[in-house]
């Protein structure tokens, strides 16, 4: 399943239109998509959940994993609404418990991200969630850590996707939703 076009059009909230572009931030030739700007705005932040949840209601999701920092915003509504548990994959260091890490390279710089042992079980039905997709890399780590414990990706949704970094490619064996579009 794909969702392109005027999936965040919902009476006269523009989702696209509330996203700020940050130009330089936080490198120079990097243009930031700032989600404050639309989660600030009530109805907005009701509707990308709204967004979010609905391909996947009925799906059987038993986690939300939510990528620090800007996806937990989003993944933690949507697995209340979805009856799931919230998993956060983190950056390195942080969380308390027995974690597995994965390293990948981002579009500005490298990273790692780990999920604690016994956050998902084998079996379990898993739904990532992130703010932006940028070059799939932080999503590929994601899954790469959920399939390692035992999970299924059973999808993938932000709220942006920049389609010219492809990362759709970096993720193609998931189904990916992504609300708006640059
Ligand atoms: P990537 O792993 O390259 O897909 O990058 C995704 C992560 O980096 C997401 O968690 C985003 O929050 C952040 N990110 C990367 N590029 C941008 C951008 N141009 N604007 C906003 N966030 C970005």
């Amino acid at each position: 399943m794909e969702t392109q076009g005027n999936e965040g059009v919902r009476g006269d909230i523009d989702l696209a239109g509330m996203i700020r572009e940050v130009p330089d931030f936080p490198q120079p030739g990097i243009v930031f998509k700032d989600i404050t700007t639309l989660v600030k705005h009530g109805p907005a932040l009701r509707l990308v959940i709204d967004r979010l949840t609905e391909g996947y209601r009925g799906a059987g999701i038993d986690r939300v994993v939510g990528i620090e920092s800007r996806g937990f915003i989003f993944a933690a509504p949507v697995a209340y609404h979805l009856g799931a548990g919230f998993v956060p994959v983190r950056k390195p260091g942080k969380l308390p418990a027995l974690a597995i890490k994965r390293e990948y390279d981002l579009e500005y710089g490298s990273n790692v991200l780990e999920v604690h042992r016994d956050a998902i079980e084998p079996g379990h039905r898993v739904l990532i969630v992130d703010d932006v997709l940028a070059t799939g890399g932080s999503a590929a780590a994601a899954a790469h850590l959920v399939v390692a414990l035992g999970g299924t990706v059973t999808g993938i949704a932000v709220v942006v996707e920049l389609t010219f970094l492809q990362g759709r490619g970096r993720i193609k064996d998931y189904e990916l939703v992504s609300l708006v579009q640059f």
